[in-house]
């Protein structure tokens, strides 16, 4: 962990005995999260990000100085046990909850809640059809994530909504303005320029998704149900549920139907996740293999400037393959 002293302070060493908040040293749990965290302390300091390159992040084991790094953070900013237990387990451990801010337990998260159309269950109405159109439905019931009783159904993926992550930036700027209160001034203006890239970003992506938003396509794990809400995607099914768990054979086999019956014109592979399945699937169907997508950007460049690059990244390889079925 390396942080840079202001000039300020590092000029009027002599008095740095007096009580001086420091810049803290701030843990996150998956790439996304490291790059909003980082865009918020800029120059101030360098977020540690847990999920190892190419990883996935459902599945992980923390290395022992993982587990030292997450002991001596000031602030760990992570988005929730749903997402990567593995981190729940080591927080509880550690008793370091009360140093956690959950992203997707946050107040403001836009949280969506796993449905039929998500098809992260999707064995258990394959023979409802009209199960695809059900995305569009009622929107009061994705933001009332205080609802206790349906938690186990949220959708974790959540950074996948620009809207969420600019509140987030928001949020840990506030937690690391309280540690950190010399520095707050320069927490909320990198803030606020993380939210306008991000804004600009997204009404570029809006843009450039408008004209596949019609065209159905598969995905190997549940992962994109934000960025199908967001954008106004239609995702007909998942291989994999939503902890990107190996998919049973029942549920090929429907998708196989599925994918050969229905208009569907792309099925996407995973960075994290070796590209066969989704090849025997569309194997001698319809359907055209797009590129990988990669939700947590562990396949990435670490830093900043990665969570434009992950939407982005995911904008032109969805689209790449929709648009050229025409
Ligand atoms: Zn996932």
């Amino acid at each position: 962990m390396r942080f840079i002293i202001p000039l300020t302070l590092a000029t009027f060493g002599a008095l740095s005995s007096v009580a001086q908040a420091e810049v803290p040293k701030v843990v996150t749990d998956i790439p996304a999260v490291q790059s909003l965290v980082a865009q918020v302390m800029g120059d101030l300091g360098e977020p540690t990000v847990l999920l190892g390159q190419n990883a996935d992040a459902h599945h992980y084991q923390l290395k022992p100085s993982q587990a030292g790094a997450l002991q001596d953070a000031g602030l760990v900013v992570w988005i929730g046990p749903r997402l990567t237990p593995w981190l729940e387990r080591a927080l509880d451990g550690l008793g370091a909850q009360d140093r956690a801010l959950s992203l997707l337990s946050a107040p403001g998260t836009h949280v969506r809640h796993f449905s039929a159309a998500d098809a992260h269950d999707h064995s258990a109405d394959m023979d409802d059809e009209e199960d695809h159109d059900a995305h569009a439905s009622d929107e009061s019931d994705h933001d009332d994530h205080a609802s206790e009783g349906a938690q186990s159904d949220v959708d974790p993926h959540a950074w996948l909504d620009p809207d969420n992550a600019k509140i987030w930036v928001g949020l840990i700027a506030q937690d690391l303005s309280k540690l950190d209160p010399e520095n707050a001034k320069i927490y909320e203006s990198n803030a606020k320029a993380a939210q306008a890239r991000i804004t600009t970003m997204d009404d570029r992506l809006k843009a450039q998704f408008a004209p596949v938003q019609d065209k159905p396509f598969l995905v190997y794990h549940a992962a994109y149900g934000y960025l199908a809400d967001h954008y106004g995607l239609h995702i007909a099914g998942a291989l994999s549920p939503s902890d990107a768990a190996t998919p049973g054979a029942a549920h090929l086999v429907s998708l196989r139907n599925e994918a050969n019956t229905d208009k569907i014109y792309c099925a996407f592979p995973e960075a994290q996740h070796d590209p066969k399945m989704v090849d025997i699937l569309v194997d001698g169907t319809p359907v055209k293999l797009g590129g990988a997508l990669d939700p947590s950007g562990s396949s990435l460049t670490y830093g900043p400037g990665l969570y434009e690059a992950l939407m982005q990244k995911s904008a032109d390889t969805i689209t790449a393959c929709l648009s050229s079925q025409d």
